[in-house]
């Protein structure tokens, strides 16, 4: 049986009217409106944006409203890098234009030139160091070598980590500034061909994005905490020199066009192996003088009106708990990838929900389709709106976003443990373009990789592979993407689901229609299957009689996690910290977590009241204190990394304070952590009964 559901067949109806619905001729005719023109967030073209998605809203049957918020936004006045050699002989002189063979939308007044948002104006002329990703292992490499980066420009390659950390960690070894170019190591020609010939970044593409210290909060950077709403006191705002997550050195982003003239004339020691790129020279690490770099950043800071679409379907047995599902609206250019190719499946979604309205169906909680808008300066309208509503978000039953939502053929998800279960069920009902399930076909591309992977560690190609019986593997949300205020600040339990494939366009002026149906999905049956996924979590959450998180699954993660860090203790000789008592605790939540499953599975009882007891566990894993240095970030098992930005740091305080070696911090943030299990438990043992 699948949980939730005494009766799933009365589902299964449902779901079957639902996926008739979303079609792959509306989805292609929505994308192309809207990645028409680029619209940035506050632009008059992404206001546009937001009256169509309104519009589309209000057709399926949504009570829909524009909500403005205000954030504190840079936009590119002048943007100068030149770089000369010892004898003052000029190198280079950029940034190049974007430009390719054919690319019928590349030449757009409204295109942007390429930055970094968050990056503070600067005129600073330094000699140039490489520090290959700029993780923190690069720069302490570079440390180790003896190598300053002080009063220097770093120059780091995208990839690895998310690129505000890179500019984090120059900042605090105080460095002049930060360029941050793509190698086409990570993401061009050593991958396969570039654009207009295939799916990588070709050679003058730039990545643009945000560098806003995101680790710390995400959202308005001057409004931590609160919503940054039209009419806010300014007593209410921090000043920008206040502000932490506010970068504090110049930072800018180059092609490889524009970088390989600087990288070519570094001399210095030679980098090490895992540090060359795919240029065509030797990489150095430079700081002696043989390049100097004039970058000139002027930036216009102003606080800007923002627009989310919020569209609501209002419940009927249980109103005051929220199922909301949100995609980000706002792009840096075109946006086809990201992130229209998932607002194009959020519109079929919402058509399907608007046929079964008409046929009579009326879900037992609220749902709320969101569009948000300046995920790209920092997740703003998503992380504005959840902390306008934090008050009711307390008890909603879950957030589902999807962002890059179809980049290719091969469907992907993040999840909290608890609706890992959840996912896997939904994608054994939808169909997949390539034949059998969403389910078999992911579950295949996964046993694929894995393969390849083993051929590659083995280096001879004929081992032969057979499937394992696992369960998919679902990855665990870090941050990057609307989940984080949900998830992160306010304890809502969530998913990301996307469809991916080799994209080397990403933040470049070719994520646009032309890339998209060349390179992504010609024929936007991928569109169509996550529109599919996408709705029916809605729609299984939102009509489930009793809510089928599994926290069988989340104890056992979280005994995973307490012996992983005991494993990390001992390596780094941090004693003193009660590991087998912790793992203990996480055993109980598990025990009680089998007792409460039995019960979700008979649905026996009082259903209103177990619902919000299973609702309240995910909030027990909150900690009102946060985490050190980051306040704002609330949830004790999930947050992003400090030294990544992306990926995920489970038990966080825990980690965090052993990577550093600060066995004090350590032993405090063992002893929240376990509180936050205990309360859990003691909420599953009343939940069992
Ligand atoms: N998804 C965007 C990016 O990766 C925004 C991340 C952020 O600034 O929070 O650049
Ligand atoms: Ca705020
Ligand atoms: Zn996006
Ligand atoms: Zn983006």
């Amino acid at each position: 049986s699948v949980l939730g559901y005494k009766n799933f067949a009365h589902q299964q109806q449902l779901d079957e009217q639902f996926m008739a619905v979303p079609s792959p001729s509306l989805a292609r005719q929505e994308l192309k409106t809207l990645t028409a023109v680029p619209h940035v967030a506050g632009t008059p073209e992404d206001y546009q944006t937001a009256l169509y998605v309104a519009k589309k809203f209000r057709e399926d049957g949504l009570e829909t409203q524009i909500v403005p918020y205000m954030a504190w936004l840079n936009t590119p006045r002048e943007i100068k890098v030149q770089a000369y050699g010892k004898s003052g002989k000029l190198l280079m002189t950029g940034p190049t234009p974007e430009h390719v063979k054919g690319d019928p939308y590349e030449n757009d007044p409204r295109i942007l030139p390429a930055f970094n948002g968050s990056s503070p104006s600067g005129d600073v002329t330094a000699d140039v160091v490489y520090a290959n990703y700029g993780r923190l292992q690069d720069f302490n490499k570079l440390r180790d070598m003896g190598i300053s980066v002080k009063g220097k420009i770093v120059i780091v390659r995208y990839g690895a980590n998310f690129r505000g950390v890179k500019a984090y960690i120059a900042q605090q070894r105080g460095a002049a500034g930060v360029i941050i170019y793509s190698d086409p190591y990570d993401d061009g020609y050593f991958r396969g061909d570039p654009y207009p010939h295939g799916p990588y970044r070709p050679e003058t593409g730039v990545q643009r994005g945000s560098i806003e210290y995101l680790f710390k909060y995400s959202g308005d950077e001057l409004t931590p905490g609160i919503a940054s709403k039209p009419g806010l006191p300014a007593k209410d705002r921090l000043k920008p020199a206040d502000a932490p997550a506010l970068p504090k050195i110049p930072t800018t982003p180059l092609s490889w066009h524009d970088a390989a003239p600087i990288l070519k004339a570094l001399a210095g020691p030679s980098v090490p192996h895992a540090w060359q790129g795919a240029l065509p020279f030797a990489y150095h690490i430079g700081g002696q003088g043989h390049v100097k770099v004039h970058m000139l950043l002027k930036m216009d800071y102003k606080y800007t009106k923002l627009w989310d679409v919020i569209g609501k379907i209002p419940g009927t047995e249980y109103p005051n708990d929220w199922v909301v599902a949100g995609n980000h609206r706002d792009a840096w250019t075109f946006g086809a990838v990201d992130p229209n190719s998932g607002t194009a499946a959020v519109l079929e979604a919402a058509h399907g929900f608007g046929v079964l309205l008409k046929n009579g169906w009326k879900p037992k909680r609220t749902i709320y389709i969101c569009s948000w808008d300046g995920e790209e300066e920092g997740l703003i309208g998503s992380t504005e709106w959840a902390e306008d509503h934090a008050t009711q978000l307390a008890h909603a039953v879950a957030y589902f976003n999807t962002d890059v939502g179809v980049s290719g053929k091969d469907f992907n998800a993040s999840a909290v443990p608890s609706l890992k279960n959840f996912i896997r069920s939904i994608t054994r009902e939808v169909p997949s373009p390539k034949g059998g399930t969403v389910y078999q076909q992911w579950k295949k591309s996964q046993d694929d990789a894995e393969a390849r992977a083993r051929m590659t560690n083995n280096g001879f190609n004929n081992t032969t592979y057979t499937a394992t019986h696992q369960p998919v593997r679902i990855g665990d949300l870090g941050s990057g993407s609307d989940y984080t205020p949900f998830i992160q600040h306010l304890g809502v339990p969530s998913t990301d689901v996307s469809s991916d494939g080799p994209y080397g366009v990403y933040h470049s002026a070719f994520d646009d229609y032309a890339w998209f149906v060349m390179n992504a999905d010609p024929t936007f049956v991928y569109e169509q299957e996550m529109a599919r996924v996408f709705g029916l979590e809605v729609l299984h959450m939102a009509d489930a009689s009793v809510l089928p998180y599994d926290y069988v699954t989340y104890g056992k993660e979280l005994q995973e996690y307490l012996t992983a860090a005991e494993a990390k203790a001992k390596k780094n000789g941090i004693t003193g910290l009660d590991f087998a008592a912790a793992i203990a605790d996480a055993k109980q939540f598990t025990t009680a977590a089998q007792a409460v499953l039995e019960r979700q599975q008979s649905e026996s009882g009082n259903l209103s009241t177990f619902n919000a007891q299973l609702r309240q566990v995910e909030e027990d894993f909150l900690n009102p204190a946060g985490l050190p240095g980051r306040p704002w970030f609330k949830h004790t098992v999930y947050a992003p990394g400090v030294y990544t930005g992306y990926a995920a740091v489970v038990i966080p305080g825990v980690n965090e304070a052993l990577d550093a070696k600060n066995a004090a911090q350590a032993k405090a943030q063992l002893a929240d952590l376990v509180t936050a299990i205990q309360h859990g438990t003691a909420t599953l043992q009343a939940a069992a009964k």
